[in-house]
C-alpha cells in the first residue's frame, strides 16, 4: 500500500483535452508536470483492456522521466456496435487523431449496420481507466463509466474527441454543448477519479 501523499506528479498524455481536464480535478498542492514539458512521444498501447493500456502509460512515462505518473486510457463504447470503437476510440481517428473523422466512422458504421438507426436510441458509454506508477510498480489503477448514448448529428464545438455525439443520461444536451465544468463533474474521468482521490 501506498502510504506517502503525492506533491510531484507527471500527467501521462498527450491529449490536450485530457490533460486540462486531470489538471482541474487535481488538488492545487501537487506540482503538476506533462509530458510536453520532458517532449516524450506516446508508447504503443497494446493492451487489450482500458486499465491494461492506462498501465503501460503510466509506468512508460514514470520510467521516462523518475517522476510518479498518472495516466489515463478512455474511450466510447457504442452497444449497437458490438462495444467498438472502444480501445481503439483514438485509432478511429486515422493517424493524425483527426476526431472528425472518428464521428464520421461512428455515424459509417451505424448507418451500414441500420439504415434505420436515427429512430433508435444508440447506447453508448465512455469509459475511463486511471493509473497512478512510480517506474515500473503500479501504486493503483481503477475506472470509471458515463451511461449515455450517440446523437442523430453532432452537436456542440467544446470539449474534445466524441463529445459532439455523446449525450449522458437524463440530459439533453451533448457533452459538446455543455460548458467544461459540467461535463467535468459527472464524465467518466470523475467518476475514475473518486476512486484514487485518496492517494493524492
Ligand atoms: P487514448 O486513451 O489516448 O488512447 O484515447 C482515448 C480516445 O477516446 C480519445 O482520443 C477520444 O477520441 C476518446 N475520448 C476519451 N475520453 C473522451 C472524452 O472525455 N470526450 C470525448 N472523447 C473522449
Amino acid at each position: 500500500m501506498f502510504k506517502q501523499k503525492i506533491d510531484k506528479l507527471l500527467i501521462g498524455t498527450n491529449n490536450k483535452g485530457k490533460l486540462s481536464e486531470i489538471k482541474s480535478l487535481l488538488p492545487k498542492s501537487i506540482k503538476i508536470y506533462s509530458t510536453s514539458e520532458f517532449k516524450l512521444k506516446s508508447p504503443i498501447e497494446n493492451g487489450k483492456t482500458f486499465k491494461e493500456n492506462s498501465l503501460i502509460k503510466s509506468k512508460y512515462f514514470s520510467k521516462k522521466t523518475g517522476l510518479t505518473c498518472l495516466a489515463d486510457d478512455s474511450g466510447l463504447e457504442i452497444d449497437f456496435l458490438n462495444k467498438n470503437p472502444g480501445i481503439y476510440s483514438a485509432r478511429w481517428g486515422g493517424k493524425y487523431g483527426d476526431f472528425n473523422k472518428a464521428i464520421r466512422r461512428v455515424y459509417i458504421e451505424l448507418n451500414k449496420k441500420d439504415k434505420n438507426w436515427k429512430n433508435k436510441k444508440i447506447k453508448a458509454r465512455f469509459i475511463c481507466a486511471l493509473s497512478i506508477s512510480y517506474l515500473n510498480k503500479k501504486i493503483v489503477c481503477v475506472s470509471g463509466k458515463v451511461e449515455g448514448h450517440i446523437s442523430n448529428k453532432p452537436k456542440g464545438k467544446n470539449g474534445f474527441g466524441y463529445d459532439p455525439i455523446f449525450i449522458p443520461l437524463k440530459k439533453r444536451k451533448t457533452f459538446g454543448e455543455m460548458k467544461p465544468s459540467q461535463k467535468y463533474k459527472m464524465d467518466h474521468r470523475y467518476q475514475a477519479f473518486q476512486k484514487i482521490k485518496k492517494f493524492l
